[in-house]
């Protein structure tokens, strides 16, 4: 959805939708979102409203995990001043600012950068995963290897130094 930076800082308005996309490992659908976008002195304010689904591989088991997730958050709109264009120091998250080039904000963009953020850094398909076996690579979660019964030499060591 393109929206119009220069219409918006004129009068409040308000937009919703659902759509998906991917990041990385993660399929995300955007199951809802609401922003409402305010002038301001300093441009525009939107306030972003947010629900999520989303599916990624365990890091563990490697099998699809389901998770879902909502959030909130404000952001501070303002034009890309033409001075500074090619300065790379004015980063889009600098002070909570989000410089728009052009005229054209993409809400859809805005949302996806919010929701990415809210996403987990690690996905676990469950608290009682149990994880691949670190030796011959099999899903425990599903079936039983006998690679606990070799005793890593190590180990072994170890425990003949304690007895002593
Ligand atoms: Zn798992
Ligand atoms: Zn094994």
């Amino acid at each position: 959805m393109k929206l119009s930076f220069k219409e918006l800082s004129l009068e409040p308005a308000s937009f919703n939708g659902v759509y998906s996309f991917e990041d990385g490992d993660f399929k995300v659908g955007v199951t809802g979102y609401q922003a409402d976008f305010v002038p301001t002195d300093a441009g525009l304010y939107v306030d972003i409203r947010f629900d999520y689904e989303f599916t990624a591989p365990c890091d563990r088991c490697l099998e699809p995990a389901k998770g879902f997730g909502s959030g909130r958050s404000g952001i501070q709109l303002s034009l890309q001043p033409e001075e500074v264009k090619d300065e790379t120091e004015l980063g889009d998250d600098d002070m909570g600012i989000v410089y728009i080039e052009g005229d054209e904000i993409n809400l859809e963009e805005l949302v996806r950068q919010e929701v990415i953020y809210d996403l987990p850094v690690r996905m676990v398909c469950g608290d009682d995963c149990k994880g691949l076996c670190p030796q011959c690579g099999i899903n425990l979660n599903i079936s039983k290897c006998k690679c606990d019964i070799i005793t890593d030499p190590r180990w072994t060591v170890l425990k003949d130094i304690k007895k002593d």
